[in-house]
């Protein structure tokens, strides 16, 4: 039999409603990808007797002859943001450590409800704060790609869902959730070669997901390519009237409606993204894509986003604002750890769970935010950053008055080894550059492969539409897949 971990989504869930093969068969190959990749960290907790239970619920109704569902049959990792009942959920933090939520997140409920088992919850950055997975609590998820030059250099998977886009790449998952507030779907998949869409802000209930800034917030799925996302997306949107800024909309049949004609479609090319010094691999890639695109009837127009390079710092001080509300909850109080040190009166042990619960990132992020929000610093920064904001918002409207879909690199690098970036933040800020413009604007947002570059790693391309258009997103997606045939895969060391 075919090894079933080289399978995707589609061809699970067609597999399994055809008879080719179980659920629990499935299950069980990828229980045993995960079991024998401990050493790429990628998973916080394994559960597989959920992906288990989850299959056989699925042969049994394939055997009673009812429907399977648009994840029939499907095992997925879950990132460990999203609330599941009765599994620890910790956003890779001590602070949550030990945490076991009474309730389900709604997207992974709809999940469930799809007929899609869960192998495990993946490792990310504490609380989906970092771009490489270096600041989870439980330790940096290695990415299963090398370098081409022999040496065995640890590779950052990307962050913050680096678990997800590891332990996909990695066939590990044939499909992962992700979340993304400046990048974190995005920027993993392309440094580990999958797919991976960040929705129009509002597609996908946040109720359940443990919050980092709740305006930027939103789920996605991470997958081995566009049709597989659009299934997964599919699933897993939809209005939650638990969400207060749920888009009240109907989910598209986004899979029905994939297609890789871009006659009569146009192609916007940011002028202000051609940056000087630009690696010249991910410039070639950029320029290929363009190229694919043109083929596939596309016209191609420069169009300009002349606020761009604001958007990076307006991010990194309203990101980090709304984190330091959010996460002004984690008092020692309701969830996970506490720290009372004897004697001790309920400051101290605000301060001493604080203290001992966050790490570093999670304390600078709270620290700006704290800062940027303050009664003299307000105005000054955080009223100029919204400002910031509404001005990014408008270049993508006047743009997309000239173009359909705009096409740019997904991150300014292909992926970066682990401790190369991680005790200077604001170089690690800077691989966010071209993600948090889209976030900011809440726009839909997609990263494909599209080759490797010299050192034989990943690049990927980004593809940002319109409000609601995630169609068009994912067919500008499926013509790149098409045309890059990116077939690599990391070669197993682990
Ligand atoms: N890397 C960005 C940050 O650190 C984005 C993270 C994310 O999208 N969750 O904030």
């Amino acid at each position: 039999m075919t090894d079933l971990t080289n399978l995707g989504v589609a061809a699970i869930r067609d597999g399994v409603a055809a008879g080719d093969f179980t659920a629990v068969e499935v299950a069980e190959a990828f229980n045993a990808n995960v079991a024998a990749a401990a050493a790429l960290n990628a998973f916080i907790v394994t559960t597989p007797e959920r992906a288990i239970e989850a299959a056989q619920a699925t042969d049994a109704r394939r055997a009673a002859g009812q429907p399977l569902g648009k994840m029939g049959g499907v095992p997925i990792g879950m990132k460990d943001l999203f609330a599941t009942k009765g599994v620890q959920t910790t956003a890779a933090s001590h602070i949550l450590e030990g945490f076991v939520p009474e309730y389900e997140s709604t997207v992974s409920q709809k999940l469930w409800d799809a007929g899609a088992g869960m192998l495990g919850k993946l490792n990310l950055d504490q609380f989906a704060m970092g771009s490489s997975n270096e600041t989870s609590y439980f330790g940096n998820v290695i990415s299963p790609w090398r370098r081409n030059d022999g040496g065995n250099a640890a590779m950052a998977p990307g962050g913050s869902s680096g678990g997800s886009s590891a332990a996909v790449s990695a066939r590990l998952a044939p499909a992962a959730t992700g979340t993304d507030t400046g990048g974190s779907i995005r920027q993993p998949a392309a440094f580990t070669g999958i797919s991976g869409i960040k929705p129009t802000y509002g597609r996908c209930s946040r109720w359940g997901i443990v919050a980092f800034a709740s305006s930027l917030d939103q789920a996605g799925p991470m997958a081995r390519d566009v049709r597989d996302c659009a299934i997964m997306l599919e699933a897993m949107a939809g209005f939650d009237p638990k969400d207060a800024t749920s888009l009240d909309l109907p989910v598209p049949a986004w899979e029905a409606g994939l297609s890789a004609d871009m006659k009569g479609k146009k192609v916007g090319i940011p002028r202000e993204y051609r940056m000087d010094g630009m690696d010249a691999d991910v410039a070639a890639s950029w320029d290929q894509g363009i190229a694919w695109l043109k083929d596939a009837g596309a016209e191609i127009v420069e169009i300009s986003l002349p606020h761009t390079k604001y958007a990076l710092p307006a991010y990194y001080i309203i990101a980090p604002a709304e984190a330091s509300s959010n996460l002004a909850r984690y008092d020692g109080v309701r969830y996970g750890l506490r720290d009372l040190p004897d004697g001790a009166g309920l400051q101290d042990m605000y301060a001493a769970t604080r203290a001992a619960g966050f790490g570093p990132e999670v304390k600078r992020r709270i620290l700006i935010g704290t800062y940027v929000l303050s009664a003299g610093f307000y105005d000054a920064y955080y009223t100029q950053a919204q400002k910031v904001r509404t001005l990014i918002s408008h270049d993508y409207k006047n743009a997309f008055t000239e173009c359909d879909v705009i096409l740019a690199p997904t991150a300014p690098t292909a992926a970066f080894g682990l401790g190369e970036k991680s005790d200077d933040p604001l170089a690690m800020y800077l691989n966010d550059v071209f993600a948090v413009p889209a976030s900011l604007a809440g726009l839909p947002a997609m990263s494909v492969p599209a080759g490797l570059n010299r050192e034989g790693l990943p690049l990927g391309l980004q593809i940002v539409g319109r409000p609601f258009d995630e169609q068009g997103v994912l067919n500008a997606g499926l013509v790149i897949e098409q045309r890059a045939h990116f077939s690599a895969k990391p070669e197993r060391w682990w």
